[in-house]
């Protein structure tokens, strides 16, 4: 497949809906005084799955011929790529299997039944979840969704530029969340083409923040996981990376890396200034707000509260004020 273009995400627009939310901005004073300038935050949490991924798995499975969709869609995730798959997929009438490693809780695996998914226990780690998906599809012509590195998911996470351009029509920066880099890569693509002066900035967490270190490398790098409230920005970005990678490099502005600790702030401060549970992956950028990361950037800024799905026990140590 070739490279996605801004007018693929207006496609991906038109084809997401009813499966995919528009998500509304808030206000965020605070924040807002703090940078001198004004800050809002795009609230992906009121997503049917808690997540912005519902859009690109809605972009991708409505870019399927209705003949190959019937013959089902396969994800290996343990979060909010294979809720997202699931939903849409049931949405549409289309049967989704999901495969995961026999290390992932129990709570997710229920959490991917609830939202629709078959889920397959593919062997004892991500590797062999990834080799049972694969024979899978060999056997049943069923269509594999990546989470991030296929063109239609990236147009898909676009839409959310799209509807910032919007609703804030002089946003000046847009602060994202970064793991795969199929959101930022979907939001630099509206953003850049609407305006190359618009500040595209990618957060992540301080350890294991795989597209940091590969665009410091210049070439794609795997990094050792780490334990991190932003459990969503774990991950590599694929041996045979082929287009998020490109495109983060060729689009993206900076990205800055926040602390454990900022996280959690920004958790708390979303839920006390909005009454908003976000999971710690879509507080990196108020994190990075909070902490001085992101000081002098122009405004309007929009952060991007990418999600919600957060272990209950988790979110409730961290509105305490643990750290994790
Ligand atoms: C997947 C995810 C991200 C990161 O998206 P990428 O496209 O992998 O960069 C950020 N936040 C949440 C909540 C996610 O689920």
């Amino acid at each position: 497949m070739r490279h996605p273009t801004p007018r693929d995400v207006w496609r991906a627009r038109a084809r997401i809906h009813g499966l995919a939310r528009r998500t509304p901005i808030l206000d965020d004073v605070e924040l807002s005084g703090r940078l001198g300038t004004r800050v809002v935050l795009k609230d992906e949490t009121v997503q049917p799955t808690g997540a912005f991924k519902q859009r690109g798995a809605a972009s991708k499975l409505t870019a399927l011929v209705e003949e190959v969709r019937e013959r089902g869609v396969v994800a290996v995730s343990t979060g909010n790529h294979g809720r997202a798959v699931a939903d849409v997929a049931r949405r549409l009438g289309a049967r989704a299997t999901v495969f995961v490693s026999e290390r992932v809780p129990g709570y997710r695996v229920r959490a991917l039944e609830e939202a629709g998914a078959v889920v397959v226990v593919g062997g004892e780690g991500q590797d062999a979840a990834e080799r049972s998906a694969r024979a899978r599809i060999v056997e049943t012509g069923a269509t594999f969704v990546p989470p991030f590195d296929d063109p239609h998911v990236i147009a898909g996470q676009g839409t959310l530029g799209l509807e910032l351009l919007e609703d804030l029509p002089e946003v000046a920066s847009a602060v994202v969340p970064l793991s795969g880099g199929g959101l930022i890569a979907g939001v630099a693509l509206a953003l850049k083409a609407a305006d190359p002066s618009i500040r595209v900035v990618g957060v992540s967490m301080q350890h294991g923040a795989a597209m940091h270190a590969s665009l410091r490398a210049g070439e794609v790098r795997a990094l050792a996981e780490a334990d991190t409230l932003a459990d969503s920005l774990q991950g590599g970005l694929g041996e045979d990376n082929r287009y998020t990678f490109p495109l983060v490099r060729e689009l993206v502005d900076d990205v800055v890396l926040v602390s454990e600790a900022s996280i959690a702030e920004g958790m708390r401060h979303a839920f006390h200034a909005h009454r908003r549970v976000l999971e710690g992956a879509a507080a990196v950028g108020i994190g990075a707000l909070l902490d001085g990361s992101l000081s002098g950037l122009p405004g309007p800024v929009a952060l991007i509260a990418s999600g919600a799905n957060v272990d209950p026990d988790a979110f409730l140590r961290v509105l305490e004020g643990g750290p994790a």
